[in-house]
């Protein structure tokens, strides 16, 4: 039996089946990674957002390294160094206010409800508006805060003061406001919902509704937060700011940490006995953040995402022309998603075997997430696998004149 078969018995026998898997996977280095038979893929998915700075970045390596020997943990009964570092960091780059750390996106935001329902409690407010087709995580308060039954359904029953909103239509979610109502949540790009951004319209009018009627607006940028727009947080293009948003994913590239970062209305929502968490901001998981912060900004990564997203997006929509299943291509920077008028997972298998590892959402959505740091011939590779398996699967291009152009 090959290491592979191995791999996947012992999978079937003793890991609980919540995941569909495909490849073993042995190995990283940059926007490549190996399986276990040997075989190389790009990772165009990179852990869903996770390893925005690429497998296996020897800056986040060392800070790991040196961290593990000096000091993993001490609870936070005390003081360490790289959280009080990772937290300044955090709010001189967005709002301003404070941290809270965690370890994953559902912890994220849950404390960023929990601390918006602390805020109302005395007026008794309580009600979290969120958007239609978002995801906010598995935890039964964050998949209730998700605004797609499929999440929730089979759990029931939810905890309450969950509403769902259209996404993009301020008149929706001003309907949706009533005197219970103290938050209104959002992505600025739904990630799991199919890669749709918000309009600037839409993130302004958040930020007007909840300023005239004293409510605060939460952000949730597990996905699309940490420079893989191009932004540091993709809230920030639309030149609105909410009152506190959510990290996790690409925040440590791969060392687990989550994070809320508030701004000073909200700084000090929280006092001792509100809220915890045992392993948040660990000296070792700060340690990664602030690595993985600091290579963005030494290797000009928010430019390199706006600049290599520019590249492969013009790449991408020119299969429009030459293939008739592909509709539109989304996103900024190197978030970026391709709707297809079927479903995307042939494809994305196709892709698969060709080298290219990318992921269907919403169905008809084939996701990209490549490292910020991709390289370009990396991004012509993958567009190349990309032609390839959709003539595989689509047959041949359909308009000659995109072929020979
Ligand atoms: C992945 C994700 C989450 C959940 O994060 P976990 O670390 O899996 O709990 C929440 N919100 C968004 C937008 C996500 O993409």
């Amino acid at each position: 039996m090959s290491k592979t078969e191995d791999i996947k018995e012992l999978y079937s026998k003793y890991v609980m089946k919540t995941y569909a898997q495909s490849l073993v996977l042995v190995k990283g280095k940059g926007a490549k990674v190996w399986d276990a038979d040997g075989k190389v893929y790009l990772d165009f998915l990179a852990g869903i957002s996770v390893l925005n700075i690429g497998h296996s970045h020897p800056a986040v390596v060392k800070a790991i390294q040196d961290q593990v020997a000096k000091l993993t943990h001490v609870s936070n009964l005390y003081y360490n160094e790289n959280q009080a570092k990772l937290a300044e960091k955090l709010s001189q780059l967005s709002l301003g206010g404070k941290c809270f750390f965690c370890n994953s996106g559902a912890e994220a935001n849950e404390a960023q409800i929990k601390l918006a329902r602390l805020w109302g409690h005395d007026k008794g407010k309580y009600g979290v508006i969120s958007m239609k087709n978002s995801f906010h995580g598995r935890t039964l308060a964050t998949a209730a805060a998700t605004g797609q039954t499929k999440i929730q359904k089979g759990f029931e029953p939810m905890p309450e003061g969950f509403s769902y909103a259209e996404y993009n239509d301020i008149e929706s979610v001003k309907s949706m406001i009533d005197d219970k109502t103290v938050a209104i949540l959002v992505e600025a790009i739904q990630g799991e919902g199919g890669i749709i951004p918000a309009t600037d319209e839409f993130m302004v009018g958040i930020r007007t509704l909840c300023d005239e009627k004293e409510l605060l607006m939460l952000c949730d940028e597990v996905q699309c937060g940490m420079a893989r727009t191009g932004d540091w947080f993709a809230f920030q293009s639309s030149g609105v700011e909410p009152d506190v948003f959510s990290l996790a994913k690409g925040l440590g590239n791969g060392y687990p940490i989550g994070a809320i970062v508030s701004n000073q209305k909200l700084a000090d929502v929280y006092q001792p006995g509100k809220h915890a968490s045992t392993f948040g901001g660990t000296p070792l998981a700060c340690a990664a953040a602030l690595a993985t912060i600091g290579v963005i900004e030494e290797e000009e990564l928010l430019d390199a995402a706006t600049r290599a997203g520019d590249l492969f997006k013009e790449g991408l929509e020119a299969f429009i022309e030459k293939y008739e299943h592909v509709k539109e291509v989304r996103g900024r920077g190197l978030m970026l998603g391709m709707e297809l008028d079927q479903p995307a997972k042939p494809l994305v298998d196709a892709m698969a075997e060709m080298g290219l590892l990318a992921l269907a959402t919403a169905d008809k959505v084939v996701r990209f997430l490549p490292p910020l740091n991709v390289k370009d011939g990396e991004i012509e590779e993958a567009l190349d696998i990309i032609d390839d398996a959709l003539a595989e699967i689509h047959g041949v291009a359909v308009n000659q004149e995109a072929v020979s152009a």
